[in-house]
């Protein structure tokens, strides 16, 4: 007896690691507290014809309530965070208004004679479980908003007070299966220190608002739910994606310094937004934001970014029925172009497929999506849908500084169809007299080694390169960019990689273009010295990441760093390529050290 209590006790102590999805940057400590988990008790009972109509009544009540609840929301939402996140809750609209619903529940009330709430939830669940049955992904997504805006009927149904985030009493870490975005909306930043959940990925809504709150989180951890419970000490590591729950003393202090470390390095860093990318001894780089959607664009800013090196456009595309029309890209581009101006933006065409899946356009599933038709591939075979987005582009470029550049580029012979196309879209634009930026510059993205093997015969007709490196590197390592089974093969460190860089930075000097680099890779603050070495002449990050690589640039001297880029190529692998870069990073630039392995 004594034995197995003691055994509890220690078990209940025991450090769990666990790694997910690093969805914001930061540390949090704090207590856990599990959110979402209590259901709503629901009690069925019969009702008498005589009682229907009141039910009905309250039914109505309930959708009215809802509705007003949801358009506060959605005003705060975009008040604080813009106007683009704000328009997640119109989708919560549209179920309140889905008379399909509205009637069916009326309809088995009447013939059911139950109560409203049992009845409402009765439909409700089925609609939950066609959707989830749904080939189409547009229909699966929408099972989380019809689960957010059911629950929030059947609580005013129930008379039971909004629970929502915003109203925690203590600080605390969240820790849910999932969050919907009006769980994240309602965070008093005050009191949520941080956040984990079981799903979601790098691009799901959770993962963009937690960017947008700065609160830490890790998103994608698969059983967090099952390990923790109220009141757990819990660790959360947004920089590398990592949890820890109970943490043993040691990791703690461990955690501790590394916290305040890095708040004292996010401060320092404060300052360096207005100065330059420039190396002490006088070399200049550019160090410049990636954004998903244009309402990013205000993070760019604040965070110091030179430009915008990468506008990943298909977002704008998904979470919607139907494509987005020439007009409407023409006006999210233009004003993206005019809000960073003078500064300039390269907007990526069209990167559909891999992990992108668009449901509206009905692409077959395929064995190997990474490998299929995908981003230019598709574009080139569906020329209707790249030449609207060619088009709003240039139109868009008469109003800011702007340039375009294709994905997924595998040869000049691609780069050139892409170019007929574009030359097309001109042609069309100049006859019916539309302004636009006739020498708008148009670079390939390298992200296929023989794109970089050929970067020779490319940067002849290219006027930019920039190395996609989350997919370089996936492609000329053969690992899979999302499994996370083989994650510790995906290697940006690994020789091949660094070399195929190499290539494609001297290979564009010999024609003199500029050479950026958006991928992660980028961001990673251990391998900066190396890429400055190698002649890289620009970064494009996470805005979050941008103010520590602009300090690694103007710590260090420029030819200095042409010597610790030689030295790491003279390694053999990746391991010891990372730990020769991390070593000179301690040494040349120690407060950036925030490394907990
Ligand atoms: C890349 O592949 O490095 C890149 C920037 O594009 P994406 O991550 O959107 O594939
Ligand atoms: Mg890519």
């Amino acid at each position: 007896m004594k034995e197995s209590s003691k055994k509890n006790s220690s078990e209940k102590r025991k450090q769990i690691q666990l790694k997910g999805i690093p969805a914001a940057p930061g540390i949090a400590i704090g207590k856990v507290h599990v959110y979402g988990t209590e259901d709503i008790v629901l009690r069925e009972h019969s009702i008498t014809s005589k009682e229907i109509p009141l039910e009905i009544t309250r039914f109505r009540e309930a959708l009215k309530c809802t509705r007003k609840e949801i358009i506060s929301i959605e005003k705060k939402i975009s008040k604080e965070m813009g106007v683009e996140h704000g328009k997640i809750f119109s989708a919560h609209l549209l179920v309140l208004e889905d008379s399909v619903l509205v009637q069916e529940v009326i309809v088995r009330l009447k013939k059911k004679k139950k109560n409203v709430e049992s009845v409402f939830a009765e439909v409700l669940n089925k609609y939950i479980n066609v959707l989830s049955g749904a080939k189409d992904e547009y229909l699966r997504d929408r099972i989380s908003d019809i689960t957010d805006v059911g629950k929030r009927i059947l609580r005013n149904l129930l008379g039971e007070e909004d629970r929502n985030l915003g109203e925690l009493e203590e600080e605390s870490i969240i820790v849910a299966y999932d969050l919907s975005p009006s769980d994240t909306a309602m965070m008093h930043k005050g009191h949520v220190l941080g956040f984990v959940t079981d799903i979601g990925g790098r691009t799901s809504h959770t993962a963009i608002m937690a960017k947008s709150l700065e609160i830490p989180a890790v998103v994608g951890l698969e059983s967090i739910t099952d390990v923790v419970k109220n009141g757990d000490q819990i660790i959360v590591d947004g920089i590398h994606g990592v949890v820890v729950v109970n943490p043993t003393k040691l990791f703690l202090e461990k955690y501790r310094q590394e916290k305040k470390k890095y708040e004292r390095l996010e401060h320092d860093l404060v300052e360096l937004k207005t100065l330059p990318s420039e190396t002490r001894d006088g070399k200049t780089f550019i160090v410049a934001g990636n954004i998903e959607l244009p309402e990013d664009v205000a993070s760019v800013i604040s965070h110091g970014a030179e430009g915008i090196g990468l506008y990943r456009t298909e977002y704008f595309y998904m979470n919607r029925k139907g494509l987005p029309s020439e007009e409407e890209q023409y006006n999210a581009y233009k004003s993206v172009a005019e809000k960073i101006s003078p500064k300039c933006v390269v907007i990526r065409t069209l990167d559909l497929g891999g992990d992108k899946f668009l449901s509206q356009l009905d692409v077959p599933k395929e064995m190997n999506p990474f490998l299929g038709w995908r981003a230019i591939r598709f574009c080139l075979a569906r020329p209707a849908i790249f030449k609207a987005q060619l088009r709003a582009i240039l139109r868009a470029s008469a109003h800011g500084n702007l340039k375009l550049m294709y994905p997924m580029i595998s040869g000049v012979g691609e780069f050139r169809q892409a170019n007929v196309l574009l030359e097309e879209a001109k042609k069309e634009l100049r006859s019916a007299g539309t302004p636009f930026n006739e020498d708008i510059p148009v670079g390939a993205m390298i992200e296929v080694p023989s794109a970089a093997i050929t970067s020779d015969i490319l940067a002849k007709e290219a006027d930019f390169f920039s190395i996609g490196t989350n997919d370089l590197i996936q492609y000329s390592l053969a690992v899979d960019r999302v499994n996370e089974k083989i994650a510790y093969l995906y290697e940006p460190t690994h020789p091949a990689v660094l070399n195929l860089i190499k290539m494609v930075i001297e290979n564009g000097h010999k024609e003199g273009i500029p050479v950026a680099l958006c991928g992660e890779m980028a961001a990673d603050v251990a391998l900066t010295m190396i890429l400055l070495g190698l002649g890289l002449d620009e970064f494009s990050t996470s805005p979050i990441a941008v103010p520590e690589v602009k300090n690694i640039i103007r710590s260090v001297n420029a030819s200095d760093m042409k010597m610790i880029a030689e030295e790491a190529l003279t390694f053999t692998t990746g391991r010891e390529i990372r730990e020769f870069a991390k070593s000179k990073l301690k040494e040349l630039v120690p407060e950036m050290m925030i490394d907990i392995e």
